[in-house]
């Protein structure tokens, strides 16, 4: 097998082994449904799924009954959009949306809109993807319901000032619906701190498996949510079904991971190997441009322009050696520019010349130096070809 560098960790993290460990007695010895309550394989279970939620809960400054499981972020976000609209007061007739977020949160309130006879407004963001604090204080009234807003963005890596957009709907009694998916390996969250009314997380996001997420849903909160799924009365009736115990626990140990003090010196670690990157595609000697010029930004986050080249071409060429993406991985195979890029103001054209690369927990120097190499090659074969 050829060798491949993996620069994708904003599309899914490898499961950390110490993750992997965590839930292998959870398949077949510690087995029981959670919701069983008449005996002790049971509990166990039970207690299992509790231990998990609480360590999560710490990792956003939240608590343990605030924690819903849903089967990753994209089910959490529309919990959130579906949910509150469902039960939108009369008055709070309009829906708030940053035109950067991930398509789970676009879709689902565009369909939270339509489903409910609300209104879905876009709102704009700079060359860096920031939200002007003054323009949505100018969108904001007390006939808004929520405004969806991400901490982190998965393509560009900006971190939002999420706390100042939360705080501004708080004037206005409305709600932040928060996607901090990508959050937690560029910042430390505190809900109670910050004041996000939902907040949603996907454990394979960070370091954990894939098919688990949660929505944090303030406790004041809960009551404005309408459930999506329906069936038992499982996690106090907001979301039926049998917990995943096994993922449940990966969710909870890839977050205890990062509440030790190992995940800030990692963060300072993947950002000097992402600069040591970025000078390096600069060095390579072809026309490049980083599209996103911001110190708060994602430390393992480099969206790069080529200009003039079609960044899926580019990428077909570096496989199967470097594995990287075309914008967010939920697009592919669509064929319209990133709606990310096109938001920061890029033309079309501009936004098919780029490649999102993104380094994590398992990036070595070495990779990167490969990579490097590899991506010099591309370009001087495709350089190549267009010349003939
Ligand atoms: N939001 C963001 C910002 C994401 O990056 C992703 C994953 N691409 C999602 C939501 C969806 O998460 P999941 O894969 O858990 O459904």
């Amino acid at each position: 097998m050829p060798r491949t560098v993996y620069l994708d960790t904003m599309a899914s993290t490898p499961a950390d082994p110490r993750v992997v460990a965590a839930m292998a007695p959870f398949w077949s010895e510690t087995f029981g449904n959670p919701h069983s309550v008449d005996h002790a394989v049971g509990w166990q279970a039970a207690e299992a799924v509790e231990k998990a939620a609480d360590t999560i809960a710490r990792l956003i400054g939240a608590e343990a009954d605030e924690i819903v499981f849903t089967s990753g972020a994209t089910e959490a976000n529309n919990l959130a959009l579906l949910g509150l609209a469902g039960r939108a007061p009369p008055t709070r007739r309009r829906i708030l949306v940053s035109a950067v977020e991930h398509k789970s949160v676009l879709s689902a309130a565009r369909a939270a809109a339509a489903r409910n006879g609300l209104t879905c407004e876009i709102v704009p963001v700079d060359q860096n993807g920031f939200i002007d604090p003054d323009h949505l204080a100018t969108l904001l009234s007390d006939d808004v319901l929520c405004v969806a807003a991400m901490a982190v963005n998965n393509e560009i890596g900006t971190v939002q000032d999420i706390a100042g957009a939360a705080a501004a709907c708080e004037r206005v009694g409305a709600h932040l619906v928060c996607d901090a998916v990508q959050a937690p390996l560029a910042l430390d969250l505190d809900v109670a701190r910050d004041g996000m009314a939902t907040l949603s997380l996907s454990a394979h996001k960070l370091y954990g498996p894939k098919g688990i997420g949660v929505l944090y849903v303030r406790r004041d909160v809960r009551a404005e949510i309408e459930p999506q799924v329906h069936g038992g009365e499982q996690q106090a009736g907001l979301r039926a079904g049998t917990l995943p115990v096994p993922l449940c626990v990966g969710f909870g140990a890839a977050a205890d991971i990062l509440l030790a003090d190992e995940s800030h010196r990692e963060r300072a670690r993947v950002a000097a190997l992402r600069d040591r990157f970025e000078a390096g595609l600069a060095a390579l000697g072809f026309p490049i441009r980083f599209n996103v010029r911001t110190g708060r930004r994602h430390p393992g986050n480099a969206n790069v322009s080529f200009v003039g080249r079609d960044g899926r071409h580019l990428l077909q060429l570096l496989q199967p050696r470097v594995a990287a993406s075309s914008g967010s991985a939920c697009a592919s195979g669509i064929v319209e520019p990133s709606h990310v890029l096109r938001a920061i103001g890029l033309s079309g054209e501009e936004a098919d010349s780029s490649v999102r690369f993104s380094l994590g927990r398992f990036t070595t120097e070495a990779d990167v130096e490969f990579a490097l190499e590899i991506i010099g090659q591309a370009l001087t074969e495709d350089a190549a070809a267009e010349a003939v």
